[in-house]
């Protein structure tokens, strides 16, 4: 990956050093074998799978929030790997209600501890439906409704709606039963958090990863360029790749698309675990944050010498201009404001738009590569 300044006379022009942006940059030097210049406005590449390592223990944190790689597609884990090696980490989530720890997504130890019974695998389905046949919710309408049809009103009160209000800050009521869809529920005590059968951590880091991917002749990348400022100044014919703000993209002029942001709040403990994973939720909503990381479980194949450990809240906020956006919120009026911004990228030559931020979609770190794959298959 060449770092420099460069007259931006340039083919093509990725806009976001993050993982939509290094797999087309890639494959456009790779596959069509042109020239691209891949720009960001941050100081750094990877976008919010960025990582660093902690001074103080030593400890790989993901800047943003943790990010496990898992997919189902043997064409993004044949791509992926080959910038990296991953280490064999299966996620595990836990939740605590009411001072209690549970097992997330819900299972049959969340539902036996919660509700005191000895219920047994094929005993689940009925014990739900009747749960949720008392709501009689035929066609759920929205995030609260397919929760209570999928796990009942009590699952639903304890584990989901005190920390969606958190996260979300929005009524369930109004928002997309998608959200919940991300989450499975369990007849037995398995307590993966994905399924899929391919996941883990870069062995060597995220930004090691990045660094290759982007680490190609034909490759420049240059940190802390802010596209608006240059993009006058850009040939007609040059073919920008824009991961940024769809909205902000059109100055904003159907109206902010909304997001929700996140802060992080870092610790470092002198204990060598302080709760036995790596994702903790917190479902109460008295309880500020939404969960709690421990990066250091992220990396089992790791030794931890300091013999201290690395914590971090999640805060949930409302997003507004200047913060990280996270999470498009994706209200009816999103939607709306969403058609007419994708109605005018039509209209703008040369510009593709991609990634959670140019498409405004709740992406996974997979399903971002997937995308960005078939955006260069169509070129
Ligand atoms: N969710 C919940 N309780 C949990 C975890 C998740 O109610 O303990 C809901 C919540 O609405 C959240 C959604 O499920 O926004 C998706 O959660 P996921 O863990 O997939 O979110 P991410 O990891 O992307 O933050």
């Amino acid at each position: 990956m060449k770092k420099e300044e460069g007259s931006m006379q340039i083919p093509n022009l990725v806009v976001g050093a993050g993982i939509t942006g290094a797999t087309i940059a890639r494959r456009i030097a790779e596959d069509f074998g042109q020239p691209v210049t891949v720009i960001d406005v941050r100081e750094h590449i990877g976008g919010n799978c960025h990582s660093e390592f902690d001074s103080q223990t030593g400890i790989e944190y993901h800047c943003y929030g943790t990010h496990i790689f898992h997919t189902t597609s043997g064409r993004v884990w044949d791509f992926i790997r080959r910038f990296s090696e991953f280490n064999s980490y299966r996620h595990k989530v836990l939740t605590t209600y009411n001072g209690r720890a549970y097992h997330m997504p819900v299972n049959l130890q969340t539902i036996n501890l919660f509700f005191g019974l000895q219920l047994r695998p094929y005993e689940v389905a009925d014990f739900i439906r009747r749960k949720s046949a008392e709501e009689n919710i035929t066609e759920p309408r929205n995030l609260e409704e397919k929760a209570i049809s999928l796990i009942g009103r009590e699952l639903y009160e304890a584990f989901v709606k005190g920390y969606t209000l958190k996260q979300w800050e929005t009524d369930p009521k109004n928002l997309s039963a998608d959200i919940i869809s991300r989450l499975p529920f369990r007849h037995t005590h398995e307590c993966d958090y994905f399924t899929c059968p391919y996941q883990g951590l870069p062995l060597e880091g995220y930004d090691r990863l990045f660094e290759n991917m982007l680490d190609h002749e034909l490759i420049t990348v240059k940190l802390g360029q802010d596209y608006f400022s240059l993009r006058d100044t850009l040939p007609a014919d040059c073919r920008v790749f824009y991961t940024g703000p769809i909205d902000r993209f059109f100055d904003y002029r159907h109206g902010e698309l909304s997001w929700r942001s996140l802060r992080f709040d870092y610790e470092t403990l002198d204990v060598p675990d302080y709760q036995g994973t790596s994702v903790m939720n917190y479902a109460d909503v008295e309880v500020p944050y939404t969960r709690i990381h421990e990066y250091r479980h992220l990396h089992p194949e790791r030794d931890n010498m300091s013999g201290r450990t690395l914590i971090c809240r999640e805060y949930s906020r409302k997003w507004k201009q200047g913060d990280e956006p996270y999470y498009p919120v994706n209200t009816d009026a999103d939607r709306e404001k969403l058609a007419l911004y994708e109605k005018e990228a039509e209209a703008v030559s040369n510009v593709y738009f991609a990634g959670r931020l140019g498409q405004y979609r709740y992406y996974d770190m997979d399903k971002a590569v997937l995308a960005a794959l078939e955006l260069c298959d169509g070129l």
